[in-house]
C-alpha cells in the first residue's frame, strides 16, 4: 500500500492530524492488546463477522492515519457499522485489567462519534444520514415515520386530554419516537407521575435532543438543537428535566454537559429510576395484575453505557401477575436491539437482523413477552416479534396497566 503523508489528503489534512493527535493514544493501546475479545460482543460484528466492522478496527485505522496508509474517505464508511451499544468497551482488557490502577478506559463510542465528525466535518457524508438530518433540521423533530408527517404543531399531540401545562420547575421531555411513533409510552408516563402526584409540565416548544445528529457525526447541528433546547427550559424555569428515552438521557448527561460546561446546571431524571423510587416509598401501587410471561431487553444506553440495569427489575419484580424470566448474562454482553446510532438508517437490514437475534433469545425463555424501557429499540424488535409471536411492550405500558390507569 503506498504511504502517504498525514493530512496530505484531499483538503482535510489539519483535521485529520488534530484527530490523530487525540485518538493516538487510545489508538494504541488498543493496538497493542490484541486480545480482540470486543470482537465477539459487538452485535454488529456478530452478524457481518467482517473484520472491518470490528472495534479493533476502529482504532487500528487511527494508526494507519498516523502513519499514512489510510485517509478518512478510505475509512469513513466502516464506522457505519456501530450501534454505540458499549459492549466491547465493557469487554475490553485494557478497561477491565489496567483501567482499575490507570485510571484507563476503552471509549470505542466517543472514538467512532469522533470519526464521524471528522469524516462530516471533511466532506464525506453517507446518504441515508445526510438526508435524515437534513429533514430533522428542516422539521426540527426527527423524520421517525417514514413519510408521516412530523412537524412542531404536533409536537405535543400525545398529550391531548391530559390536562399537563406548560413549563414548571419540572419538565418532562418526549423523544421524537414517543411522541410521532409510540404515543402509548408518553401517555403512560404522563398517566403514571400524575397518579403518584408528580407536578410536570411540557416545553413550550420541543426540538430533537440532537443526540442521533451528533451520534451521525453532525455535531454544529447537535449543538444547535441543544442550545434551542437549553433556552427552552430556561424560558418557562425549569431546573428538573425527566427523561423517558435512555438516547435522551445520554445526549442530557453527556453530550450537553460538554457542550455548555459549568453553566449546564439541570437535574436530569430518568423516568424508570423515578417510577423505580416512586414505588419504593409507596407513592405509586400496583394492583392490577399482568398475566404475562416476560422478559426484560437491557436498552444499551441504560445498562451498557450507564450501568443502570436495578431499577427497570425492581419494576418488573413489583408487577403483580407477572412471571419474569431475566437472561443469564446481565451486564456485558451485547442484546443489543441494532436500532442505535443510525444504523437502522444507513443499514435496515443489520437492524433486522440483531433485533430477530434479540427475539430469538427472549423466545428461547419461553416467553410471551419482551419488555423495554427503550422506546428506539420497540419498533425493530416489534416487527421482528410478529414473526416469532412475541409481544415487545414497553416498561412503563405495563406499569400503567398494573396501576389500573386508563391510557
Ligand atoms: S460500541 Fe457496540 S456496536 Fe460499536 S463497536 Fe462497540 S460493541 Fe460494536
Amino acid at each position: 500500500m503506498a504511504t502517504r503523508e498525514v493530512g496530505s489528503e484531499g483538503g482535510d489534512g489539519a483535521l485529520t492530524e488534530q484527530f490523530v493527535a487525540e485518538w493516538r493514544n487510545a489508538a494504541y493501546n488498543c493496538y497493542s492488546s490484541g486480545h480482540k475479545f470486543c470482537r465477539e460482543v459487538c452485535p454488529v460484528m456478530q452478524v457481518t463477522r467482517d473484520e472491518a466492522h470490528t472495534p479493533t478496527a476502529f482504532h487500528a485505522n487511527v494508526v494507519a492515519m498516523e502513519q499514512g496508509h489510510l485517509s478518512i474517505e478510505d475509512v469513513a464508511r466502516d464506522y457505519v457499522h456501530c450501534t454505540q451499544c458499549g459492549a466491547c468497551e465493557l469487554r475490553c482488557p485494557n478497561t477491565l485489567f489496567t483501567g482499575d490502577f490507570y485510571r484507563f478506559r476503552t471509549r470505542t463510542v466517543d472514538l467512532v462519534k469522533a470519526v464521524r465528525a471528522l469524516a462530516v466535518e471533511s466532506g464525506v457524508h453517507q446518504p441515508g444520514w445526510q438526508r435524515w438530518n437534513e429533514l430533522t433540521d428542516e422539521r426540527k423533530n426527527e423524520p421517525v415515520l417514514n413519510g408521516t408527517p412530523v412537524s412542531q404543531e404536533h409536537v405535543a399531540d400525545w398529550a391531548d386530554g391530559l390536562g399537563l401545562p406548560v413549563g414548571g420547575e419540572t419538565v418532562l421531555f418526549c423523544d421524537c419516537e414517543a411522541a410521532f411513533y409510540r404515543t402509548s409510552l408518553p401517555r403512560a408516563v404522563a398517566r403514571i407521575l400524575q397518579a403518584a402526584g408528580v407536578e410536570f409540565g411540557l416545553m413550550r416548544e420541543q426540538w430533537c435532543c440532537g443526540g442521533p445528529a451528533a451520534e451521525m457525526g453532525y455535531v454544529d447541528q447537535a449543538r444547535r438543537f441543544a442550545e434551542h433546547n437549553v433556552a427552552d427550559w430556561r424560558a418557562v424555569g425549569a431546573k428538573r428535566i425527566l427523561v423517558l428515552d435512555p438516547h435522551d438521557y445520554i445526549s442530557f448527561t453527556e453530550d450537553y454537559p460538554r457542550f455548555f460546561g459549568d453553566d449546564y446546571d439541570f437535574e436530569i431524571v430518568l423516568v424508570v429510576e423515578l417510577v423505580a423510587e416512586l414505588l419504593r416509598e409507596g407513592k405509586l401501587t400496583l394492583s392490577a395484575p399482568v398475566d404475562r410471561v416476560a422478559t426484560y431487553h437491557d436498552a444499551c444506553r441504560l445498562n451498557k453505557r450507564k450501568g443502570i440495569y436495578e431499577a427497570p427489575r425492581e419494576i418488573l419484580r413489583a408487577i403483580p401477575g407477572l412471571t419474569f424470566k431475566d437472561v443469564d448474562h446481565v451486564t456485558q454482553w451485547s442484546y443489543c436491539s441494532g436500532a442505535g446510532a443510525g444504523l437502522s438508517i444507513e443499514r435496515p437490514d443489520l437492524t433486522a437482523e440483531i433485533s430477530r437475534r434479540r427475539v430469538e433469545r427472549a423466545k428461547r425463555l419461553e416467553v410471551d413477552t419482551l419488555v423495554s424501557a427503550c422506546v428506539w429499540s420497540e419498533r425493530p424488535l416489534s416487527e421482528q416479534g410478529e414473526s416469532q409471536d412475541v409481544e415487545v411492550v414497553d416498561l412503563m405500558e405495563l406499569v400503567a396497566q398494573a396501576a389500573g390507569l386508563e391510557l
